[in-house]
This record gives C-alpha cells, structure tokens and sequence, in this order.
C-alpha cells in the first residue's frame, strides 16, 4: 500500500522543528514552481508566521492566475437515490439513519436533468449512495443515459461526472464506455485507524479496496479521476500528505495523477453531531490547506461544493479553487420538490447560479459551462501535457466565453445578460492569437444568432 502511516508520521514530526529561515527557503522553491518533496510540504504545513501565510496565499493566488486565469468552472450535484448499504458515521445518508429512502425512477432523473439544464448547468456531478440491489450499476448507466439523452430547451448536460462507491474493474470499464467526464471518489481518511472506526461493519470499511479504487478505475480505462478528503475526520495536514503522496502514486503508475481535487469540510447531517469530531478545521486552517494544495500540485483542478459560505467560497477562489458548484441540493429529487426530503449534509451557500454568476463577472471571474476537453479527447496525459504546455489557455479561454454567451442568451436575468457581454467583450479584445480571436469572435456571434454547443 502506498500510504505509509509511519512514513507521514516522521515527515509531520521531522517538519515540527523547522525554522523560519528553512521555510523561506520552501517558499522561494515554490514562487519559483520548483516542485515541492514530501518534506517541503511537511514544511508548510507547519507555517504559523503570518507574514508567512500571506506569502503562501500570494504564491496560491499566482500560480492560479497563471495557470487558470480568471475562469471559474460551474457544475451542479445531482443525487439519484439515498439507498445505502455502509454506516459511515458522518453521513445522513448511513444506513442506522431511519429516513425516507427512494430513488428516482427514470422520468424522476429525466425531471431533474430538465431543471438543471433550466438553472443553465451543463455539468453535473452524478450522487449516489452504495446498494448494489437497489441500486445496481446497471440503473446508474440508465440515470447517465437518461441524463445525457434529456434535452431540454435545446439543451442537454453535456458532462457527468460520477461519484459513486468503489467498485470493480468490470464497473469502472462501463462507466468509460458510456462516457462519464471524472470519476470522483473521496477517500475520506487516509488514516487506516481512523478510516476503520468511521466505517463500521460495512462494504466501504475495507480501507485497502477503497484507496485502490483509482488504480482499478484507471486500469478500465477511465483516465480522469478525482480525489478529495473529507476534512474533519482526522488531522489535516496527514490528510494533504497523502493526498500528495496518492497522486504521486497514479501518476508513477500510470502516468497521470488526479485530474481533480475535492476538499469537502465535515458538515452537520442528520444524525451525527458534529462534537464527536475532534478533527474539525477552523476556516483558517482550511484556507492554508487549499493554498497548499495549489502550490503542490500547480495543474490539479480544485472543487469546492456548496458546503462552504459564500464568504468562504469567495476567499478561496483566490487562493486555489478553479470549479464551484452552484444552485445545489444535496436530496433525492430535491430540485423538483425544494425542501421536503433530507439532505446528505447541510448546504450553506444556497444562492442561485444567476446572484453566483453576478458575483463572479462583478468580481472578474469567468464563469465557464466547458465541457470541451473530453469530448474533444483531451483527458488523461494529453489534458495534463497541454495544461503544462500553458496551451490549454487557447481552448479553456474562448470556451469559457462561449458558454457563459450560451448562458447569458439561454438562462440569464436581463441585468447579467448585459454584464456578461460587457465582460466577453473585454476578455475576447485580450485574447493576442489572431486565429483564436477570430474563432472566438465569430462563436459568439453565431451563438447571438441561435447556434449553440460551439466549442475548440
Ligand atoms: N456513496 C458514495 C461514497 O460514499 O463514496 C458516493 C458519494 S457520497 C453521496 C458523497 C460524499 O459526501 C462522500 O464521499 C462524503 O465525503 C461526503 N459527505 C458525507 N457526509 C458528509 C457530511 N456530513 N459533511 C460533508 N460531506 C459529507
Ligand atoms: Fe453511504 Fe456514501 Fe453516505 Fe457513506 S458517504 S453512508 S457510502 S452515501
């Protein structure tokens, strides 16, 4: 197993004692995208000087410019069913909770997918709890076509990511060949100990089934996978480490590591008090984290999801975060019937994707619906290669105005139509590729005239 707990242990105990000088040093190695070791990493995590905190903030922010400029990447969570087989002891959704489970018959799906593609989504992360009677691979292939196939206004979801349970290399091949976009799993603890006790006396407690799952998901075939931690089970900083040590792990392996990183805070659910986790960050803690995690892994896109406030999302959007969710119910069925049914876990930015979008353009984001690059084929070593290249910016760029053009002419309020324009003006006039420019340009005017799903 490549996650050594002794191994961690020593370079968090060994990084206790560093001096301020030795973390200049990391800090200068990181401004000059030097690569960071295990030990720099250590390092930082131990940094409580805050001159030295705002350096990370500072080198987080700029790496992100550089790499993501200001495009902001917008999806949606959609949950299909709250059956569950596991107990995970932070979850509404475990089995000892007595709650109404259902899942959504096909045109339940096909509702939901209508409402997104009503709020302007394009993207969605697919949810589901772990049961394989009732709620078999064959129905999450059904739900992934039913979505892909509802169409809506002219419109349809045009990427589903999926986060589901781990599973087999059979599985994982199904899902590649009907053409998810990321296979998202969180490995919650990489503590084993912790991971053990969180994980009662179910399918989900084999630890080591868990934290292979990408190998198997990448041994199908499926080459963007997402990780994540679930922040507040054990201690942070061993959570950063191996989250590193993970990718490190895919890319040696297979030649590429996460596509993305999830970092999911613990949240209130139904019965679980959040007392009984001693682990829990304070926002602080979690704004150093993300920062960190920007500087380590430069090419990695950060999730952030509707847990976090609106004042915390808007933080960490300059500090590493590059895909937000908006608009999100985390309920069976919850976009059709509003309130009346439980959550997984408790929201707390409940604004709409209009006031998001408004945020965004106001604050100079680009709000971007992309779904370009794996349908294009551009997943896996030739996404990273590009990424690397800087290239990417030619694509991501235009395809971001372009969709948020779609947006803008589709699902907006006259007010953010009118700055969503203003703001695809000034950013096409700074594109300097002529050809760029011009594909750019002519997009959007094709797409004022009625064509949509125009991408590079
Ligand atoms: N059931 C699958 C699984 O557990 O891997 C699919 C994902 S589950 C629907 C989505 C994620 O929600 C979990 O991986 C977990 O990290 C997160 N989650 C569960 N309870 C939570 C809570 N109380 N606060 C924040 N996130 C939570
Ligand atoms: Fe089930 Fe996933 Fe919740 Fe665990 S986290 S109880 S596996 S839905």
């Amino acid at each position: 197993m490549f996650i050594d707990e002794s191994y961690i242990n020593n370079l968090l105990n060994e990084a206790k004692n560093t001096k301020k000088e030795e973390i200049d040093e990391v800090l200068i190695k990181a401004k000059e995208r030097k690569g960071l070791n295990h030990q720099d990493i250590a390092k930082l995590l131990m940094v409580t000087n805050k001159d030295q905190i705002e350096e990370i903030y500072k080198i987080a922010g700029d790496i992100k410019k550089s790499i993501y400029g200001n495009r902001i990447v917008i999806f949606a969570p959609l949950y299909v069913s709250n059956f569950c087989v596991n107990n995970c002891t932070y979850c509404g959704y475990r089995r000892d909770n007595s709650i109404v489970r259902r899942k959504l018959s096909q045109e339940e799906v096909a509702d939901e997918a209508k409402l997104l593609i009503d709020m302007g989504h394009k993207r969605i992360a697919l949810e589901i709890g772990e049961d394989p009677v009732n709620c078999s691979i064959d129905y999450v292939l059904e739900c992934i076509n039913t979505i892909y196939n509802t169409y809506h206004k002219g419109q349809h979801i045009r990427r589903i990511n999926v986060n589901i349970a781990a599973t087999t290399v059979e599985n994982y091949r199904k899902l590649k060949d009907i053409g998810i976009g990321t296979y998202i799993l969180f490995q919650e603890t990489y503590h084993r100990p912790t991971y053990e006790n969180v994980h009662p006396k179910s399918i989900k407690g084999n630890f080591d089934y868990h934290t292979l799952s990408f190998d198997r998901a990448m041994e199908a075939g499926l080459e963007d996978v997402g990780g994540g931690a679930l922040f507040g089970l054990y201690d942070s900083k061993f959570e950063v480490l191996s989250l590193m040590i993970h990718n490190e792990h895919l890319e040696e392996k297979f030649g590429v590591g996460f596509h993305t990183i999830s970092v999911p805070r613990l949240k209130k659910a139904e019965g679980m008090d959040l007392s009984n986790f001693p682990h829990i960050i304070d926002d602080e803690e979690f704004k150093r984290i993300v920062a960190i995690i920007r500087i380590a892994v430069p090419f990695t896109g950060i999730i952030l999801s509707t847990r976090e406030s609106e004042e915390m999302r808007h933080e960490l959007l300059k500090y590493g975060v590059s895909q937000i969710s908006a608009g999100s119910c985390t309920g069976v069925g919850g976009y059709k019937e509003g309130e009346n049914h439980t959550e997984q876990f408790e929201v707390s930015d409940h604004r709409t994707p209009d006031e998001i979008l408004l945020y965004l353009i106001e604050n100079g984001y680009i709000p971007s619906y992309c779904t370009a690059c794996y349908r294009m084929g551009r997943t896996g070593d030739r996404f990273m290669s590009l990424a690397k290249s800087g290239n990417i910016q030619n694509v991501c760029h235009p395809n971001a105005l372009l969709t948020l053009m779609e947006y803008a002419m589709d699902f907006s309020n006259p007010n953010l139509t009118k700055k969503a324009e203003e703001l695809i003006k000034i950013e096409i006039d700074k594109i300097q590729r002529d050809d760029i420019k011009k594909i750019a340009t002519d997009g959007i005017e094709n797409i004022k005239n009625g064509k949509r799903d125009i991408y590079l």
